[in-house]
């Protein structure tokens, strides 16, 4: 909405702003705030807030527990949801050292870092994110419930589709805030929808897919209603995905542009470094244990492919035109953190370039129904969160991305939760409690 510090200043003193959120992510993707009023505003960007980063999963220990929040200014936006009188704002904030370093798990500052990176080769990506969720009805408490809020399938019209009116504010929400949805549908699975908005740079992509599940979660609830983000919260229904949409573009043109022949094989050099790349980077694409219900049905991808216009492989080539001209990777799901998904399937392609390497033939077989012998010529997704989270120690794509402390801390957390979820005695007390609500 504004660029500069001193813009953002004066549209706070001219739009009766009354709370200013300063917002980040932890590891793993989940939003955080803390809210200052406008006369702290200007310390904040001179110095800083700080907060107790020991009591963030996965930030710091208890002796050096002192980070600050320094808001980008270019990230302002008003929540419609708020008081339009004594009006709320949030910005999207680095996270650094006192002594005004970066921190290492600011992982929006890891997505800066690799597009620079992507810039200075003379490339800029720009990104576009499909993600799904599930409405569950709630309970005379308000608590979530396991119970679909319809029974309604793909494209659905009302009264199958009972998430037409939900989904109609939160797109009018999320124009507000500067989003462009494009396209809402209901997805195939009972109470499944997507909302669409429009692809932009990396780093605001990032951000905006934060926005999206706080808008989507908070209109859900004011509907009387729960959104799940989950990958797989019913166990024999379609799973929820998060489709990152990648293009290049070179001096202002989109590279992708079919029959664009002078950089063709730069663009089948990345695709091939994320095919590559993709099951090494997978315990951050995918990071739950829920995670691995999903895929290998109902359009999830198994096995390392790419093809046109077949959803059962793990990069699509969409039939699009001109600027949206662009590939697509299927298995990603919105339990990702979007910043560390971004970087990483970023590098992987850039290591494609720089490797110069050569994409394969295309398949053109139904995945699900194919013949052994195909399937086993393949490469396979890793089918657990351990085969995933082992895969990335391994991985040199991932040390050179991310950083040494955040690699360490997140693969162990997770080791952690997945011990934790193969201990627990009930398994669906456990996964009710500590994921799907
Ligand atoms: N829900 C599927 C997934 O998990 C995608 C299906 C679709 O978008 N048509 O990825
Ligand atoms: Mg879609
Ligand atoms: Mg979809
Ligand atoms: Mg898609």
């Amino acid at each position: 909405m504004t660029a500069t510090v001193s813009e953002a200043l004066e549209f706070i003193k001219e739009n009766d702003v009354k709370f200013i959120r300063l917002a980040f992510c932890d590891l793993f993707g989940r939003q955080k705030n803390i809210s200052v009023m406008p006369d702290v505003l200007p310390m904040a960007f001179e110095y800083g807030i700080p907060f107790d980063a020991h009591a963030i999963r996965g930030f710091t220990d208890v002796t050096n527990s002192e980070l600050l929040l320094v808001p980008d200014p270019s990230t302002l936006s008003v929540l419609p949801w708020r008081p339009q009188q004594g009006r709320v704002v949030r910005f999207f904030c680095d996270i650094k050292n006192p002594d005004g370093s970066a921190f290492w798990g600011d992982t929006r500052q890891i997505l800066k870092s690799v597009i620079s990176h992507t810039q200075q080769r003379g490339y800029t990506c720009m990104v576009g994110a499909e993600c799904e969720f599930y409405l569950f009805k709630t309970d005379e408490n308000g608590e979530p419930t396991m119970i679909p809020f319809d029974n309604g399938g793909y494209l659905d019209v009302s009264p199958l589709d009972k998430g037409e009116n939900v989904r109609r504010e939160i797109c009018l929400c999320l124009e507000e805030m500067g989003l462009k949805p494009e396209t809402s549908h209901h997805e195939q699975g009972p109470g499944q929808n997507e909302i669409d908005f429009k692809f932009s740079d990396a780093l605001s992509c990032a951000d905006n897919l934060v926005t999206f599940k706080q808008v989507v979660k908070t209109i859900a609830q004011r509907n009387g209603l729960f959104a799940s983000f989950l990958p797989k919260p019913l166990p024999d229904k379609s799973g929820s995905g998060l489709h990152i949409n990648l293009s290049l573009s070179r001096n202002g043109v989109n590279i992708f542009k079919l029959g664009d022949s002078e950089y063709s094989g730069v663009t089948e050099s990345f695709i091939a470094g994320i095919l590559e790349k993709t099951p090494e980077i997978t315990a951050f694409l995918n990071p739950l244990p829920n995670s691995y219900d999903r895929l290998g049905a109902f359009e999830a991808p198994k096995y390392v492919s790419w093809s046109y216009s077949n959803r059962s492989q793990l990069i699509r080539i969409p039939s699009a035109h001109n600027e949206r001209c662009r590939m697509e990777l299927r298995s990603p799901d919105p339990s990702t953190n979007p910043y560390l998904a971004f970087a990483l399937v970023i590098s992987a392609g850039a290591y494609g370039i720089e490797k110069g390497l050569k994409l394969k033939d295309s398949i053109n077989v139904d995945l699900y129904q194919a013949d052994k012998s195909i399937t086993d010529s393949l490469v396979r997704l890793p089918e657990t969160l351990d085969e995933a989270l082992n895969l990335a120690k391994g991985s040199e794509l991932v040390k050179s991305t991310l950083n040494e402390e955040l690699i360490l801390r997140f693969l162990h957390l997770k080791t952690l939760e997945l011990e934790a979820n193969q201990q627990a005695v009930n398994k669906h007390d456990y996964f009710f409690n500590n994921y799907f609500k």
